[in-house]
């Protein structure tokens, strides 16, 4: 079970089971929706999923295909279902680390796009564009 957390604490949810290795995305879209060198997410399954509370804080932005979900209140990236509703992807910066004492960087996507700034030190595997095939 871990718990996780928008900044300022309105929007909250749990999850029951496992969470995925972390995976980070360096495109140009997720670099300009964080202001940051990349986007770090963690999936799980639709079923382990619960919200506790907040979920009338969350709005979406669209730009084209690209969603971005956060908090009205303090602007955190919050999880998202995909389409099909089997999967939440979650921002792992929102999950207390120590609730995730394994977890790891287990992929870089996009790194082809990344900032030249970007250097990446750790040892997930890296694709030019998306994962060869869904995780
Ligand atoms: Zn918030
Ligand atoms: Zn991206």
């Amino acid at each position: 079970m871990s718990h996780g957390e928008c900044f300022c604490g309105a929007v909250t949810f749990e999850v029951a089971g496992p969470v995925t290795d972390i995976y980070q995305c360096h495109c140009s879209l997720c670099r300009r929706a964080r202001g940051s060198a990349c986007i770090s997410m963690c999936l799980a399954s639709a079923r382990d999923f619960s919200w506790i509370s907040g979920e009338d804080q969350i709005r979406v932005f669209s730009k084209g295909n690209y969603r971005s979900t956060f908090c009205q209140n303090c602007g955190s990236p919050v999880p998202h279902c995909d389409p099909e509703e089997t999967t939440y992807w979650i921002p792992a910066g929102l999950i207390d680390p120590q609730q995730l004492p394994d977890i790891k960087v287990g992929a870089h996507v996009y790194v082809a796009s990344k900032a030249h700034w970007d250097k990446i030190g750790d040892t997930g595997i890296q694709y030019p564009k998306d994962f060869p095939s869904q995780p």
